[in-house]
């Protein structure tokens, strides 16, 4: 029925292309793009035999405009998917406005280059403005929106597991269970088990950078920032049991303080072991986490990208991590005047993963939804000329797809509260 163009082969790609190779009648061609080009051919030999739908690869630099509208030309695609990394965001929009074809990713836009002076100006102003000094936000994406509303073209953001799954939870539950919701807790719990001392579940690059930044959290109308890791709490998760979880600064927190009316306050908390945390402060401690590159031996280094080099690639854990996953969003609010909670969350086992797509379930539950988020836009389910973020859609019909797609969801109305 579609064609689809998907730029990257990494960990969460290849989820989403098993899954849309499962889902033949709505994914009839896809064409796979990456940097690497060997890599798209090894997943296309893999696939192919397995599914009905029709597989092509190509080479892109997704860094540049010209190379992606090239191929998009080129292959005439009905969406483009950015599951490449956040760096790309802004050049694969810029590809798709140009050739006139919707777009949709995993990850709010990020520059690759922290120095360039252009967007330091831009990134200061806006630390002070708003109040949090992440260094992703959405107004560069954002500022797409009339552009998009002018040709006809959707761009659908962020549609993975958090930010994603979690905002179809939000829209869900201000649709169906709440009048009013007063707070929520986004809960990120990962219990896998990958036995090395010290591996990111998915790109390490983009992983460090945000899990070391300060963290922030919405209440009241505005951001509060606190020094990185400095709110812990410990929460008895179902099916994993008592993890200790410590507040980040995440993207979803922002689209959902101007879309969900009146809410009082948002946070989102991460699950780390101790031996994590110790890792990454001593290689923050000593600059391995500085994206400020640095003369080495008559080279130009990125110490994190040198980083990124040593740890294990997060697309080869799926045969070694062993756990589950619990991740959802806690809500408190009223209906018809009575004071309501609820915890929506799934539960995703790390070796079923594996069973089912050769990946850990990071991997698995970013991948999945970003096939069901092209599935709303190819079906029609989900169609407006803009840029959206998911809660900004109808959630039914992306809720009953993570059902069917391998991310069922369950409804607890007494959770306990996270203090
Ligand atoms: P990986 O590093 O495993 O894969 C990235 C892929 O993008 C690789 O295939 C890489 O190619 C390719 N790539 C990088 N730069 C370019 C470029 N300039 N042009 C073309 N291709 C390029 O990352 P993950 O799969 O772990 O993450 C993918 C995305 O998913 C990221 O944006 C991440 O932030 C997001 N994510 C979202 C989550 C959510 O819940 N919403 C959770 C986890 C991740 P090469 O092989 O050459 O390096």
């Amino acid at each position: 029925m579609a064609r689809v163009l998907i730029i990257g082969c990494g960990g969460v790609a290849s989820v989403a292309i098993h899954k849309c190779c499962q889902n033949s009648e709505v994914f009839s061609e896809i064409c796979i793009a990456s940097r690497t080009k060997s890599k798209c051919d090894a997943l296309k030999e893999k696939l192919e035999g397995t599914t009905k739908t029709k597989i092509t690869t190509a080479q892109v630099d997704a860094d540049h405009v010209d190379q992606v509208a090239a191929l998009i030309r080129d292959y005439q695609p009905d969406l483009v998917m950015n599951i490449a990394l956040p760096y790309q965001d802004l050049t694969i929009m810029d590809a798709c406005l140009e050739c006139g074809v919707n777009y949709l990713d995993t990850a709010n836009y990020e520059p690759e280059d922290l120095s360039d002076p252009a967007w330091r100006a831009q990134y200061e102003k806006r630390c002070k403005e708003e109040g949090f000094s992440a260094y992703f936000d959405y107004s560069y994406q954002w500022a797409y929106k009339e552009k998009f509303e002018k040709a006809g073209l959707t761009a659908l953001l962020g549609t993975g597991f958090d930010p994603g799954v979690t905002q179809a939870y939000c829209a869900y539950a201000q649709k169906h269970l709440f009048d009013k919701i007063d707070t929520i807790d986004i809960l990120d719990c990962n219990d896998g088990d990958h036995g090395y001392p010290f591996a990111t579940n998915f790109n390490p690059e983009v992983n460090l950078r945000e899990v070391s930044a300060p963290g922030s959290y919405w209440e009241n109308g505005h951001w509060v920032e606190i020094p990185a890791m400095s709110i812990k709490r410990e929460y008895n998760f179902k099916e994993v049991g008592e993890k200790d979880m410590y507040l980040l600064h995440h993207e979803e927190i922002e689209s959902l303080a101007k879309n969900i009316p009146g809410v009082k306050r948002i946070r989102f908390f991460m699950t780390f072991g101790q031996s994590y945390l110790t890792h990454m402060k001593c290689l923050e401690n000593v600059g391995m986490l500085s994206t400020e590159p640095v003369e080495f031996e008559g080279h130009k280094i990125v110490p994190i990208q040198f980083l990124k080099a040593l740890l294990p690639d997060p697309a080869s854990l799926g045969p070694r991590t062993v756990g589950k996953t619990n991740i959802g969003c806690i809500f408190t609010g009223r209906k018809d005047g009575v004071e309501q909670k609820a915890y929506i969350y799934n539960v995703c086992d790390h070796q079923e993963c594996y069973k089912e797509v050769g990946s850990q379930a990071i991997s698995y539950t970013t991948g999945v939804p970003a096939m069901v988020g092209a599935m709303m836009l190819l079906t029609g389910k989900w169609s407006k000329p803009g840029v959206y973020t998911v809660e900004e859609f109808d959630p039914d019909p992306y809720m009953e797809a993570l059902n069917e797609w391998g991310l069922p969801w369950q409804v607890d109305r007494d959770p306990v509260l996270v203090d």
